[in-house]
């Protein structure tokens, strides 16, 4: 797991946490619609587009330290390597494998358009790669809830978020793995496919 010291450069994702003070983007992207703010759109950078690209089309990525003796993946994505501070750090695609580690269900949030959601589960879960991520479990009942439980990755599309001409923004969430063999589980395929694409390095970064 991730701990010591916290990078606070850029790049620093907000994911599943209510952003606290962001622009709504469908406040100057769209003509019509409501504009009430609402706390569920992250902030894409030039460091996140390429993580946000990837969710549009369905594959979650994870940070990768390729540096000597270290190898370490992390999430959220971060430019620098959190163990060893290597900027040698490559995108990579995720299995979309996890098992969940703890949960809480929110029966209250002021926060729109979270208040219209409850009850969710929000959740810790771990990634088949290691790193710990926050996100949300659905489409399982608080009952079926079990420590050490086989999810995988899904994409929720923020309703309202998308800006004309470009792909939607969707949020990673997680739901029950839908196969006992995780090897043979659809989303298992998708993202090994999606692996053996061509995801281009990222040596550059682009924002760094
Ligand atoms: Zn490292």
């Amino acid at each position: 797991m991730e701990t010591g010291a916290e990078y606070k450069g850029a790049g620093e994702l907000h994911a599943n946490r209510p952003p606290a003070s962001l622009p709504p983007r469908s406040a100057t992207s769209r003509s019509a619609g409501p504009r009430a703010p609402r706390f569920d759109i992250p902030e894409v950078d030039a460091f996140t587009r390429p993580y946000w690209e990837a969710a549009g089309r369905g594959r979650l990525l994870i940070r990768r330290c390729r540096a000597a003796g270290c190898g370490l993946a992390h999430h959220y994505p971060r430019e620098f390597c959190p163990r060893c501070w290597s900027e040698d750090v490559v995108w990579e695609a995720a299995s979309g494998r996890a098992v969940l580690y703890t949960w809480s269900v929110v029966h209250v949030n002021d926060l729109p358009p979270f208040g219209g959601r409850v009850p969710y589960t929000a959740a810790v879960v771990d990634l088949a790669e290691g790193p710990r991520m926050m996100t949300e479990v659905v489409g399982c009942a608080e009952s079926r809830l079990r420590i050490g439980m086989a999810l995988t990755v899904r994409f929720r599309e923020l309703e309202g978020a998308r800006t004309e001409g470009e792909p939607p923004l969707c949020i990673p969430v997680f739901g029950v793995a839908s196969d006992a063999s995780p090897d043979t589980a659809p989303d298992a395929v998708t993202a090994r496919a999606a692996r053996s694409s061509s995801l281009p390095p990222q040596e550059g970064d682009g924002g760094s």
